[in-house]
């Protein structure tokens, strides 16, 4: 269930969903702006001040060479612009900056087209994504950038579609349905653009859907080839040649109803002397392997980074991560390409030969192992834990297979397992500079206890995880039981020649955000807590902190315009941690802000959360229903499987999203309206009669209720607000 009243109480300047703009059937005048094509990419160094594709560069560095902002002077950085979008939902997008316009995404796959210079918006495009579609995506309505292409702009909407911009207008020019509109897929990614195709996968894995990824033609829009991950059946059809092989890996009695997973929902990078493009792949559904691939299995090409041809799609190699992945473990996370003098892998006998310059793709994905793989033919180089694991002792180097540890396993028993689920390394892109040697990783350390739902049966329109929702329900109640498993986070950096750490600076619990490096010897990340931090690159020590007011999840990127180096960054909370174990106290006001040297723009004023009833003057308004434990127990598991995910479990939300303890009485009144009737699908909260009874509606009503009535006391209400007068709570002043 998605967002209610926080969602409707923001003024927003974009049109309101329900009445799309017909899209022209006949392509626009020649565009002029964004004229960006690969020749200009390839040679993106010749011209620094630019931020011309998603990880600046094709190898994905997001280093950048500008050195006007340095170690030395990075100090006198300030707020030069301050742009508000009105939106209040997770923010996870790299702009774009050419030619001294930057190109942002936002939240239900909004397009921001600004002046690079003073942030005065020259156009926005919303591809009204239907509200109701929000319930399809497991991790916010989020969106994490866009791809140029000679004068137009490629974006990947929720809603699945894949759209065709006039960069210089905001004008769409045509539009595409990428996904089989009857099942939960979503895009959140980056479309990338090689040789004048537009590749672009998508999401949905833990509801259930078959992953793939396509190319279509940059300038027609028409499809060139489409590569599936995971087979239909065991028996083919095999639409891509690659299948027959990913079908041995898989039981007979595969969950296929479930699609399998292995969705390409984030990170790709393209070589183009070796002419391979690189994808990660993600986790498979559903997360039991016991029940997904009975009698086990690798399950390719779940878990898997691919290199394939972009002219034809066909498959040059693979390298799965996690064999029989039954942990979420996507390897999705971002890829860095780089050029490093490393060791060969030890031969049989343990001995190391001489280092040699290796064309290398790097990857911490979800399983907590840093990977070093040759990008020409997929052979692992190297494979070292970059955070605690329990999953697996370590990664035999000639085989290139994990030693897992049978007490991992969870067929049949429940069991703890790190990193949990949001993974050592999430969708936070990490950096690497070519001055330091280092990769910055955003990690975290996290622990999760899954468990296994003998009774589970895929059914459409829920989340098909196959875990026990009333297990679930019943160990995490709340933002401390969840927080307690989401222990710390961190900004990792790694020697991926020596395979080790060389320094990491902790961040405390909430979100680690993306990073850049640049050659001025600095890192720069976000925080949750509503800063912008400059670091060191050579040690991690801190240089400078700004605020943004908002917190950060994802990567600041560089440019410079008339001869002034600016950073900047996208701001806004939210994405599959943010509903989840943090609260906050501040309205979540989405910003893109820049900063260069002696700038001193003051920062917009942070609206404040509406005073939380329950508080003196403001009572609870939930109804005292006549429930049984028996019905609160179903309520709660309900609650669990189809509300948790936005409303926060054990109904206490973020702020982020509505919580529903503090649901007016009308909207106790209004339930079925709500829930199976759809009376609030515009904004984000879909009807669920596809899968709830009026009984079970009226469960979940009742569980909520009796949560609300349990809302903690006023004393905990005064802590709040004592320490919402220095803006953040006492005990995040910490970080
Ligand atoms: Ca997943």
């Amino acid at each position: 269930m998605l967002a209610m009243l926080a969602h409707a109480s923001v003024a927003a300047p974009i049109a309101d969903l329900s009445s799309p703009p017909p899209v022209p059937a006949v392509p626009a005048a020649p565009p002029v702006a964004a004229r960006v094509n690969d020749a200009r990419v390839i040679a993106a160094d010749n011209e620094p001040g630019q931020w011309l594709a998603h990880g600046r560069t094709f190898d994905e560095q997001r280093f950048s060479p500008l050195t006007k902002i340095s170690d030395a002077n990075v100090t006198r950085l300030g707020l030069a612009w301050a742009w508000e979008p009105g939106t209040t939902r997770g923010m996870e997008a790299t702009p774009l900056v050419i030619d001294g316009v930057m190109y942002a995404t936002g939240e239900w796959s909004r397009v921001y087209a600004l002046d690079a210079k003073t942030g005065k918006p020259i156009w926005t495009y919303d591809p009204y994504v239907p509200g109701a579609k929000g319930r399809d995506a497991c991790c916010d309505v989020v969106n994490r950038g866009i791809a140029a292409w000679e004068g137009r702009l490629y974006l990947g909407a929720l809603d699945g579609r894949l759209i065709c911009i006039d960069a210089a207008t905001g004008k769409p020019l045509w539009e595409k349905q990428t996904t089989d509109t009857s099942r939960p897929y979503t895009i959140t990614g980056a479309p990338r653009i090689v040789k004048g195709k537009v590749i672009i996968g998508n999401g949905g894995a833990e509801f259930g859907v078959r992953g793939y990824f396509s190319a279509y033609d940059a300038a027609s829009g028409e499809m060139l080839w489409r590569f599936y991950t995971v087979p239909a059946s065991k028996s083919g059809p095999f639409e891509n040649p690659e299948l027959e092989l990913a079908a041995t890996t898989w039981s007979k009695d595969s969950a296929w109803d479930s699609g399998l997973g292995g969705t390409v929902w984030d990170s790709m990078a393209y070589d183009p002397e070796l002419d391979l493009l690189y994808v990660g792949v993600g986790n498979a559904s559903v997360y039991n392997r016991a029940q997904r691939s009975p009698g086990g299995g690798d399950n390719l090409f779940v878990s898997s980074i691919l290199a394939v041809d972009p002219d034809d799609g066909r498959m040059k190699w693979h390298y799965q991560t996690t064999p029989g992945e039954q942990w979420d473990y996507t390897a999705t996370q971002h890829m860095i390409l780089a050029d490093l003098e490393v060791p060969p892998r030890p031969d049989a006998n343990g001995h190391v030969g001489a280092k040699s310059l290796r064309k290398v793709l790097l990857q911490a994905p979800k399983n907590g192992y840093f990977y070093v793989l040759d990008r020409t033919n997929g052979e692992l180089l190297s494979a070292a834990p970059y955070i605690a694991t329990s999953w697996a002792t370590g990664i035999d180097l000639v085989s290139g297979r994990p030693y897992q540890r049978e007490e991992a396993d969870w067929a049949t028993t429940s069991r703890r397992v790190t990193p949990g689920i949001p993974g050592g390394h999430n969708w936070h892109p990490m950096a690497f500079s070519p001055k330091s040697g280092l990769v910055y990783i955003p990690t975290f350390e996290s622990v999760y206890e899954f468990i296994p739902d003998p009774e589970y049966r895929w059914k459409p329109g829920v989340i098909n995880t196959s875990e026990s929702w009333s297990g679930i329900a019943e160990r995490l109640e709340g933002f401390e039981a969840v927080a307690k498993e989401n222990v710390r986070t961190h900004l990792t950096a790694w020697d991926p020649v020596a395979a080790r750490q060389a320094w990491r600076v902790e961040l405390g619990q909430g979100i680690p955000a993306g990073v850049l490096a640049t050659a001025g010897g600095l890192v720069f990340q976000g925080t949750t807590w509503g800063k912008l931090r400059a670091y060191a690159a050579n040690s991690g020590v801190t240089l400078w902190q700004g605020d943004t007011g908002t917190g950060v999840m994802a990567p600041p990127i560089t440019y410079e315009v008339d001869g002034e180096q600016y950073v900047a960054v996208v701001a806004g909370l939210g994405g599959s941690q943010g509903g989840h174990y943090i609260r906050f106290p501040n309205e979540n006001p989405g910003r893109i802000l820049a900063f260069k040297l002696d700038a001193r723009t003051p920062l917009p004023p942070m609206p404040r959360a509406p005073r939380r009833p329950g508080t003196l003057g403001n009572p609870i308004q939930a109804p005292v229903l006549e429930a049984s434990a028996e019905t609160l127990k179903q309520g709660r598991a309900l609650y669990a499987l189809n509300c948790s995910r936005c409303h926060g479990l054990g109904v206490e939300a973020s702020g982020l999203y509505p919580d529903l303890r503090h649901s007016s009485a009308d909207v106790f009144a209004s339930w079925k309206g709500i829930v199976l009737g759809g009376a609030f699908a515009s904004r984000g909260m879909a009807s669920f009669a596809d899968v709830l009874t009026e009984q079970e509606a009226e469960a979940i009503r009742a569980y909520v209720a009796e949560r609300a009535l349990h809302e903690p006391g006023w004393l905990e209400w005064f802590g709040h607000q004592l320490a919402g007068r220095v803006q953040f709570p006492a005990r995040w002043l910490a970080d």
